[in-house]
């Protein structure tokens, strides 16, 4: 397993939807990340990314765009940081699915699956292709360096529900598995005309069910690497039983991914450390039983998910995940033990304070000076969990007053029915009033 693990690519996935880093912090952070392992990164830019022209508007030189996207100048500097610190660059560009950052613009209106879900885009629209080619382009023109790109296609939610796709699938040899090989297939073919030189990664859960006789009538192993994705502990991991046979029989070269966070919850505050240990100790040993079915095993991308969707909240801030990522790194290519522990834990600095791997009760001390960059986050995140136990523990305890009243407020305005401004706006002048209230009662 060594050999393995240690001679493959370890890639860290930078998902920058609505939680872009500053410029700044990848300076700190990129060099840590080439000394605890890793290789390169699977750079996930969505709307941060400088887009021009025909897409402007979908990046950060759009007129809503976020303030914090980068622009282009910061972009390049980005890459210059990773290739200072000897980290490749495999940038991810959504082709099929997970277009919301797009469709969601009344530009790209017309190209959604359904008119009223922005995430999948109808491969039998006419339009559709051309805007894969031009998201394309744009990526890669900006990254002339690249040996790899990235194309997701995974979660295509909405496949195959308009009448033309409806129809496609009702006349088509293999239904729906078609539909969505032929148009991976027309953006491979686009790839592999346009940029020879580049090899092509895709998440592989639309393919997990699909025969390996039909994967190979279209030839897509000739064309693309899948990423197998799994972000279970032991307890609930379950890929296919017969998933790498299948692989193993259509495609040359396969990638893993596992998580160090956001795979635990939308709104999680800080990572279950001890999940993710968990689900990459399950990825070794599924890897050793598995790797004799597969030609070659290219590498790991240890995804970090910022948000479960364009439009979902935010999950674990990156610096908060930090501890997990490090020990992550350090368990896939040495495995997990006390010792591995105590020196990750040591130089992040947790020197009177230990490094928490499971959820404790709160409050609980917390360290007020580490060695990582944004452990300052970190730390404001656990003082504000201490806070939120100790509130919860107030309105839930003996003030039985507060809790009716909240309560009453929030039933009698049906606040759980509507979510516009003068109804929360009331809520807050109810809070307002029972503070008043209870300092009349003291
Ligand atoms: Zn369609």
């Amino acid at each position: 397993m060594d050999a393995l693990t240690s001679g493959s690519h370890r890639l860290v996935h930078i998902d920058l939807k609505g939680a872009p880093l500053r410029v700044s912090y990848y300076e700190k952070l990129f060099p840590l990340l080439r000394a605890w392992g890793a290789t390169g990164l699977l750079l996930e830019w969505e709307d941060t990314f400088p887009y021009t022209r025909e897409l402007a508007a979908i990046g950060s030189n759009g007129p809503d765009a976020y303030s914090s996207g980068y622009s282009a100048q910061e972009a390049r500097q980005i890459l210059q940081l990773a290739g200072d610190s000897g980290l490749a660059v495999i940038p991810l560009v959504q082709t099929f699915g997970h277009m919301e950052f797009v469709l969601k613009h009344e530009e790209w209106r017309s190209l959604r699956e359904v008119p009223t879900f922005p995430s999948s885009m109808c491969p039998s629209n006419p339009g559709a292709l051309p805007l894969v080619k031009m998201l394309i382009k744009q990526i890669v023109t900006f990254h002339p360096d690249i040996q790899y790109l990235h194309i997701g296609a995974d979660e295509v939610w909405h496949m195959g529900m308009c009448a033309a796709c409806s129809k496609r699938i009702s006349t088509g040899k293999h239904g729906k598995a078609g539909l969505f090989l032929e148009h991976v297939m027309a953006v491979l073919h686009f790839i592999k005309e346009t940029y020879p030189h580049l090899k092509i990664i895709m998440w592989d859960d639309m393919l997990r069910s699909v025969d390996a006789s039909v994967m190979n009538e279209y030839y897509i192993g000739k064309y693309v690497e899948p990423m197998i994705w799994h972000y279970n502990s032991r307890e609930t991991f379950g890929l296919p039983p017969d998933l790498w046979d299948r692989f193993g029989s259509v495609f040359l070269n396969v990638w893993g991914a596992t998580a160090f966070k956001g795979a635990t919850g939308s709104c999680q505050h800080i990572p279950t450390i001890t999940h993710h240990l968990s689900n990459h100790e399950r990825w070794l040993e599924e890897l050793s039983m598995n790797v004799n079915k597969i030609i070659e095993f290219k590498g790991i991308a240890f995804t970090g998910w910022s948000r479960y969707d364009h439009y979902a909240t935010l999950c674990e801030l990156f610096p908060t995940s930090i501890p997990s990522l490090a020990l992550c790194l350090k368990t896939w290519l040495h495995g997990y033990n006390e010792q591995t522990h105590v020196q990750v834990a040591k130089d992040l600095g947790y020197i009177e304070f230990p490094l928490l791997i499971t959820p404790q009760p709160r409050p609980i001390p917390i360290p007020s000076n580490l060695q990582y960059p944004g452990w300052q986050v970190a730390v404001g995140i656990e003082w504000y969990l201490n806070y939120k136990t100790k509130f919860h523990g107030l309105v839930n305890s003996e003030h039985h007053s507060f809790h009716r009243y909240v309560t009453r407020t929030v039933s009698s305005r049906k606040l759980h029915e509507s979510t516009n401004g003068p109804d929360i706006l009331q809520f807050n002048l109810g809070r307002v009033d029972w503070h008043k209230r209870l300092s009349a009662e003291e």
